[in-house]
């Protein structure tokens, strides 16, 4: 996953776990997922140590059509198991789906389109409304936000590189980190250098009205430390993981492996099928080395599967 971070030495960041009460709102990226289920239930009992429960927001970014039926819903319930405020956000214009017809091609594992303009652009957008509310509710100054997300360590090599705790440094953060950086880069830009890679402030979610840090609570957690928190929240997981799938993410996601792919064609085959459809349509592979077509095949060729390789990505 591109990311815009910046690691911050600040105050209260000496622990693992940031000083909460210093931020006006904690965004929980849920997706109803196992993961997002640990890191709520994670950043849940250390915002109620810190007295700040109520500053956090759950958002579900909505996939439409690409999502395992009931995703949505689960991810709400999961946020009123806690009497938390839940918001859902999407892209503008069509879903995930019908977005890949219109641009004629699939994302890829170089090119993932599908998380920038679905995930992190419309995560922003609740961000500016937050900033608003802040403003409408006497706040003159910017607004603090933590932006909290299940991401893990031992998902994929990206994702081992990130810290996990950040700053969202961009061009037009005021901060005493970002300004400098921004300062150094136009430096660079006006002698006709390249900026060094990470010597920019970034094009993270900060901006002149909010100051956005991001926090991976369960970044270091093995799969098994994450199986053991769903189990203590309590909360209902998707039918996906009790059919076998060892993630929940889009049903048909490019970076998933082949067994996962045909054993969700088998559970999914009306959605397989509009793959397969509009794939046909656009000419180009649902995969390089897999087509939707040769997914279906297999999976009514073969007997239902019964063992997953899970993926990195
Ligand atoms: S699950 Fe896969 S296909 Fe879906 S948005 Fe994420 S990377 Fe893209």
């Amino acid at each position: 996953m591109a990311t815009a971070q910046m690691v911050l030495d600040l105050p209260g960041f000496g622990s693992d776990v940031p000083d909460l009460a210093s931020y006006d709102w904690i965004i929980a990226n849920i997706s109803g997922g196992k993961d997002s289920i640990a890191m709520l239930h994670e950043l849940v009992q250390h915002a109620r140590a810190a007295g700040v429960l109520d500053r956090i927001v759950c958002v579900h970014v909505d996939l439409g059509s690409a999502e395992w039926e009931g995703t949505k819903e689960l991810a709400a319930e999961h946020a009123a198991a806690y009497g938390l405020r839940f918001e859902v956000v999407a892209r503008k214009g069509g879903d995930l789906i019908d977005r890949i017809e219109e641009r004629g091609m699939f994302p890829d594992a170089d090119n993932r389109w599908c998380t920038s303009d679905f995930k992190r652009g419309p995560v922003r957008t609740l961000m500016t409304r937050l900033v608003q509310e802040a403003r409408d509710a006497g706040n003159p100054g910017r607004v603090r936000i933590l932006n909290v997300m299940g991401l893990r360590a031992e998902e994929s090599p990206a994702r081992r590189k990130l810290r996990p705790f950040a700053h969202e440094g961009a061009w037009t953060c005021p901060c005493e980190v970002c300004v400098p950086r921004r300062v150094k880069a136009e430096e660079c830009k006006a002698r006709n250098q390249k900026v060094p890679k990470g010597g920019g402030p970034g094009w993270g979610a900060s901006n002149t009205l909010r100051h956005v840090d991001v926090w991976y609570p369960v970044h270091t957690w093995s799969t098994l430390d994450v199986w053991a928190a769903v189990e203590a929240s309590g909360l209902r997981k998707h039918s996906a993981y009790l059919a076998g799938m060892p993630r929940l993410s889009c049903m048909f996601c490019v970076l998933a492996s082949r067994s996962a792919l045909v054993l969700s064609a088998q559970l999914n085959p009306g959605p397989a099928a509009r793959f397969a459809r509009i794939e046909k349509k656009i000419g180009h592979r649902f995969r390089n080395d897999l087509s939707m077509a040769e997914i279906i095949a297999e999976a009514e060729r073969t007997p239902r599967v019964d063992a997953v390789t899970c993926w990195q990505g």
